[in-house]
């Protein structure tokens, strides 16, 4: 039997090693571990990817959106459209700036919020949406900033799982008011800790991220806004730096690696799993290569008992969460938003994942319909 992991960062780290201590040797012997050279370099470098005149590294995405809400204007009294079908920091994110999530449904082909069914959640309180590039795809960016510029409302991007993805040739962070990255270490670009940055093409709300990060202190010792201490550190900053140019020649190979997946489901299942779906003009990033399956969680246990391992990206849609009880919403609210926490299950999926191990899942997945 053989095992494959969902993601394996050692081949990476190997690769790096000698850059890495370099680096780690290079800051420690600087003294210089808050704000200074190597976090300013990415988020140079970072704004620029993103064709955004901003970066603003911070301690970690989930504080990336709450510090873009904030600094947006969002709080007490305001409503948050966002998907339900994310990870928990989503809401977290825009609960903690006292604003309340509205949760709108998903479109299941992509599993990104569904722009068509927006404008009927927006109400006299709405101020801001949070579309989610979920696993590695943009969400439908033209159609949101329609409704958004035409209800005047902020549209901060959750791009925690889609640095470099683009939607017609337009960069994540580029329409949006801002985008929120993190460097997780399961993410695309991923820090050996936490991580995270805002970019934005918006000069007074990138300001107010900056000063919002350090405890809303400017200058110095001054404070006018209520900020907090959320700082990316120089160490994650510097080995983030040694990734960052093999950034793209990754998303390549996510890319292939889904194509490869797809074509071999398609040859061996005929239809019994459904494949990911990559909208026309999109550039698809593959964070995680997520398949539809009716018998999910038995098609999981099946994988496991036989050596693959996979994840559930999301069992409980953010709606039904118990610490969200009091928006009020039930079962059956949000329904493709719940169908899709049954139905999904992403498959192993990192850059130096091996064409073999590819065909073991695809092999097993096959066994498992037999
Ligand atoms: C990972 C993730 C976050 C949170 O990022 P952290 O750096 O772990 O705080 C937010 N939203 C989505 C969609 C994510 O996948």
């Amino acid at each position: 039997m053989q095992k494959i992991p969902m993601l394996d960062l050692s081949e990476q780290y190997n690769n790096l090693r000698e850059d890495m201590l370099r680096v780690v040797d290079e800051v420690m012997g600087s003294s210089k571990f808050i704000l200074s050279d190597n976090v300013k370099k990415l988020e140079e470098d970072i704004a620029k990817y993103s064709n955004t005149n901003h970066g603003i590294g911070v301690a970690n995405g989930s504080d990336a959106i709450h510090i873009a809400l904030q600094a947006s204007g969002v709080g007490p009294g305001d409503e948050v459209i966002t998907t339900p079908f994310t990870f928990f920091a989503t809401g977290g994110a825009i609960v903690r700036t006292g604003a309340k999530p509205v949760y709108v449904d998903i479109d299941p082909a992509t599993f990104n919020i569904d722009p068509a069914k927006i404008e009927e959640a927006i109400t006299e309180n709405t101020k801001a949406i949070i579309p989610v590039h979920l696993y590695g795809q943009m969400a439908d960016m033209e159609a949101i900033m329609k409704i958004a510029n035409k209800h005047n409302l902020v549209v901060i991007e959750d791009a925690a799982q889609a640095i470099g993805a683009r939607i017609n040739g337009k960069a994540v962070g580029e329409l949006g008011t801002a985008a929120t990255y993190s460097f997780f270490p399961t993410k695309n670009l991923g820090a050996y800790g936490d991580g995270g940055m805002i970019v934005s093409n918006n000069d007074e709300v990138a300001e107010l991220c900056k000063v919002i990060r350090v405890h809303g202190s400017k200058p110095k010792y001054f404070h006018h806004v209520l900020g907090y201490n959320s700082r990316l550190d120089e160490l994650q900053a510097a080995i983030l730096n040694v990734k960052f140019p093999y950034l793209d020649s990754w998303s390549e190979k996510r890319r292939e690696h889904a194509a490869v997946y797809t074509k071999l489901l398609n040859q061996k299942l005929e239809g019994s799993v459904k494949t990911p779906v990559e909208i026309d003009g999109r550039y698809h990033v593959f964070h995680q290569y997520t398949i539809r399956v009716e018998k999910r969680d038995e098609l999981q246990k099946f994988l496991a008992e036989n050596g693959v391992s996979t994840m559930v990206y999301y069992p409980l849609p953010l709606h039904m969460q118990p610490v969200f009880k009091e928006l009020g919403y039930q079962e059956g609210d949000i329904p493709e938003a719940e169908k899709a926490a049954r139905e999904a299950l992403s498959l192993p999926m990192f850059p130096e994942l091996k064409v073999e191990q590819q065909e073991y899942v695809v092999e097993m997945i096959a066994k498992f319909f037999k």
